[in-house]
């Protein structure tokens, strides 16, 4: 099996092309990784029956590796350098620090301007607003669906903010689109194997959100679902997970995966404080340790009245919260050697 052609620091351009073309005529798409050192040629599709031996008699061939983890496309060995995603002029990943802020869900129209206008002003680069809400208790509010679309395609035009709202089912996934910047996949919906098909059919970036259960190959194995469809746009979330005690926090916020995301993926990792604790006051102290452990964003929950939200009102930072937050961030941002953007 052959994955990864490490070509030698001597090899030339010619030697190179010969390899990528020996690839293709494999019927093999190739991700190409030029280093300051080394060139690395990955090979994209299901490798297994190819042997390396084909690749090893090459001219300027060094290495021939394979990749026995099942997630390759999402593998950082495949794709060494960080993966950096453009939404509307906005850059995520890399050196650059992104924060997607908002509602829970998006209730009305002067909620959803009040809360963009103060993220804009503090800072934020993207919006965030549920329309189509996934619920514990089908009781509960669960969102406006369209009408709350339209409410986010009126505030996108407002703010110039690009837009990020959540997925639930494949067939909205055009209407859904034709506002949104970035789709995101939930917690509930990590497992959804035909929806993680789906928008790895579309050109938009998908946030994915790490399921409650999930280990983190089962995570990154779900990024893969996505990217093998074409899509190379994928972001990954850590949210929080359950564990035993619940008594003080909603979900218990794995930062460890932070690290190990980012050594084992090139994908950019967020942090959403507010969904992985479940408490207002724990936002700041969590995402200033998300950022230091060298997340590339956050992802939090603001709200111009909490008290009177429809969702999540006890995990959503007020305006001046919101203020606070971005100012406190700021310097721990920069010693992390990242640029907010
Ligand atoms: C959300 O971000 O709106 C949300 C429902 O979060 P999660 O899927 O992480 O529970
Ligand atoms: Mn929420």
């Amino acid at each position: 099996m052959a994955d990864i052609i490490i070509m030698a620091s001597s090899a030339t351009e010619k030697q190179i092309n010969n390899v990528i073309k020996k690839v293709q005529g494999l019927g093999f798409d190739v991700n190409l990784s030029k280093g300051a050192e080394k060139t690395i040629i990955g090979i994209i599709g299901d490798t297994r029956g190819i042997s390396d031996e084909i690749f090893k008699i090459l001219p300027g061939v060094a290495q021939v590796i394979s990749i026995l983890k099942d997630y390759k496309l999402a593998s950082r060995e495949f794709h060494p350098q960080d993966t950096i995603i453009k939404v509307g002029g906005i850059e995520i990943g890399g050196n650059n620090f992104t924060i997607i802020a908002g509602p829970c869900s998006v209730e009305n129209r002067k909620q959803l301007f009040k809360t963009a206008e103060c993220i804009k002003k503090a800072g934020g680069s993207i919006l965030r607003g549920g329309a189509f809400k996934p619920r514990t208790s089908p009781y509960s509010f669960l969102g406006l669906g369209f009408e709350g679309l339209k409410l986010l395609k009126e505030v996108k035009e407002f703010s110039g903010m690009p837009i990020i709202t959540e997925v639930l089912s494949p067939e909205d996934i055009d209407g859904i689109s034709e506002v949104a910047d970035i789709l995101q996949i939930g917690a509930r919906n990590m497992f959804n194997y035909r929806l993680l098909q789906k928008v790895g059919r579309t050109k938009k970036p998908v946030f994915l959100k790490r399921a409650f259960s999930s280990t983190i190959t089962e995570f990154l194995n779900c990024a893969e679902y996505i990217l093998k469809e074409g899509n190379k746009d994928v972001i990954l979330c850590e949210r929080g997970i359950r564990s035993f005690d619940s008594t003080f926090t909603r979900n218990v916020l794995d930062l460890s995966a932070v690290p190990v995301l980012k050594k084992e993926s090139h994908l950019p990792v967020f942090v959403d404080p507010s969904h992985g604790t479940g408490r207002r006051d724990l936002i700041i102290p969590m995402g200033k340790a998300a950022i230091a452990a060298g997340a590339d964003g956050l992802m939090v929950e603001v709200h111009p009245k909490p008290e009177e939200a429809l969702s999540d009102g006890f995990q959503s930072l007020t305006l001046e919260m919101f203020n606070r937050f971005m100012d406190e961030i700021k310097p721990v941002v920069k010693v992390m050697n990242k640029k907010l953007c």
